[in-house]
């Protein structure tokens, strides 16, 4: 099939490269001149495991093509995803100017029948506005369907998560467009679940608002933890081996951030709002997630007393391990935070620091080569990204080079014993405090 991608981002470029690779005709369109150049060029502007090389290959196989076009893109494609962003505004509502802005550009090029399909995050009944809008731009007559695809890829695994999918969502009020979308797929071996439009849109924010809501539960667990000597991670063993709730998404930490969940969960709240239906118990999520975030640097400020001048490692920039992508990364709060209270940072990350570079607070941060380097004459270290090379640093040699023996473990990506034995006084989530 000949599909079409508007907006190339981390959704936008991986879908179509996926989409290629089981054989369809892929456009992938952005308004971003540089990042399209840089396509063309054979490089990619994100980091993301298995899609390099993916791009190039369907580049050369001439199933993958770019463009700045999006009339190229709507003459191209018989089925024209959206995965533009959906920010959020000040309130928590989302920003849908991207995704109106697309609809009346979509709409002045249609010419013949095309499924427009979103898949960029949005609050539910925004479908219902896509048509109203291309109805209003389009040329008189001419056929069209808007479906809802929502997308549940995780950054960092995203070309396995869109290649081996749990589930694929289609809402749709259209036979035509239904059968059409059910090809697209069809190279998939995933279940299908096929819904009314309201109903897929809402699946995106409840699926993420539940994930966000386990984690603000294990962590307002681990504080339990800390105070009665508990150990968050033993108990969220014997949690998840129920198969009722699972392990996953039960790890302790500094809580969520990255591109999706804050904004994800704070545009639930407000559509239940709007929709005259508060939703409390996801403003309690919010409420642990940042009472967690307060408590780690409380900790931190009782031990080292004063930060002014300290000199604080960094180890970890991006959201999560196995991505560039430092949007609202916690790791980038925590580096905000000491910088903003005077200390002397020094970070390290494995993918992250080029796009870190774009942020204002680079400006008074150091980046080193190496998780040792950063953590070189520092007299405490924060893990504050759980990349699995920081886990096998030589704890001997970290010893050595550190002015103070202290680790604020963010992620629980260390073991206390042995950080205690290797010297270090060293502090977790809900696993112990310093002695
Ligand atoms: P992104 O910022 O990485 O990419 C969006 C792209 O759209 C950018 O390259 C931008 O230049 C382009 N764009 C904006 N307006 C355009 C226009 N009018 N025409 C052509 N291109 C345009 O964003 P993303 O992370 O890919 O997220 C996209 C959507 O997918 C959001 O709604 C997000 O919530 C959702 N989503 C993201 C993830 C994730 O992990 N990143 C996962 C699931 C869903």
């Amino acid at each position: 099939m000949k599909l079409t991608i508007i907006g190339s981002g981390y959704v936008g470029l991986t879908t179509g490269a996926c989409l290629a690779e089981v054989g369809h005709h892929v456009m992938c369109v952005d308004n971003d001149a540089r990042k399209i150049e840089t396509l063309l060029a054979g490089k990619i502007p994100i980091y993301e495991p298995g899609l390099e090389n993916m791009v190039r290959k369907n580049v050369v196989s001439k199933r993958l093509q770019f463009t700045t076009s999006t009339e190229e893109g709507v003459n191209f494609g018989e089925v024209i995803f959206i995965a533009v962003p959906t920010p959020p505004q000040p309130d928590g509502s989302v920003d849908l100017s991207f995704i109106e802005k697309v609809a009346r550009e979509i709409a002045v090029c249609l010419d013949s029948y095309r499924v427009i399909v979103d898949k960029s995050t949005v609050p539910v009944k925004t479908g219902e506005r896509v048509a109203h809008t291309i109805r209003r731009y389009a040329k008189a007559g001419v056929e069209f369907d808007v479906v809802s695809n929502p997308e549940f890829l995780r950054e960092g695994s995203a070309v396995d998560d869109l290649m081996n999918p749990d589930r694929i969502v289609i809402g749709g009020n259209s036979d035509r467009a239904l059968a059409l979308m059910q090809k697209v797929y069809e190279p998939f071996v995933a279940p299908v679940l096929v819904t009314d439009i309201n109903s897929a849109e809402l699946i995106k924010h409840a699926a993420n608002s539940f994930l966000a809501l386990k984690i603000s539960y294990i962590n307002a667990v681990s504080e339990i933890c800390e105070v009665s000597g508990a150990d968050v991670e033993k108990v969220a063993e014997g949690i998840g081996m129920d198969k009722r709730i699972g392990r996953s998404f039960l790890n302790a930490g500094l809580g969520y951030g990255g591109s999706c969940f804050p904004k994800d969960i704070a545009a639930f709240i407000a559509i239940a709002e709007q929709l005259g239906t508060p939703f409390t118990l996801l403003k309690e999520v919010q409420n642990i997630n940042t009472h967690q975030f307060t408590r780690f640097l409380d900790a931190v400020r009782e031990a080292l007393w004063v930060l002014k001048e300290k000199k604080i490692a960094v180890w970890g920039l991006s959201f999560k391990p196995n991505t560039d992508d430092v949007r609202s990364s916690v790791a980038v709060n925590i580096v905000e935070a000491l910088v903003a209270e005077g200390a002397d940072v020094t970070a390290y990350d494995p993918k992250a620091m080029e796009k870190f570079k774009d942020l204002p607070v680079s400006a008074k941060v150091k980046l080193a080569e190496s998780p040792l380097e950063a953590a070189r004459g520092a007299e405490a270290l924060i893990i504050a990204t759980e990349w699995a090379d920081f886990a096998s640093v030589d704890l001997a040699e970290l010893r050595n080079i550190m002015r103070a023996p202290l680790i604020f473990d963010g992620r629980n990506l260390l073991d206390p014993t042995a950080a205690q034995a290797y010297g270090f006084q060293y502090r977790g989530i809900g696993r112990g405090t310093l002695p």
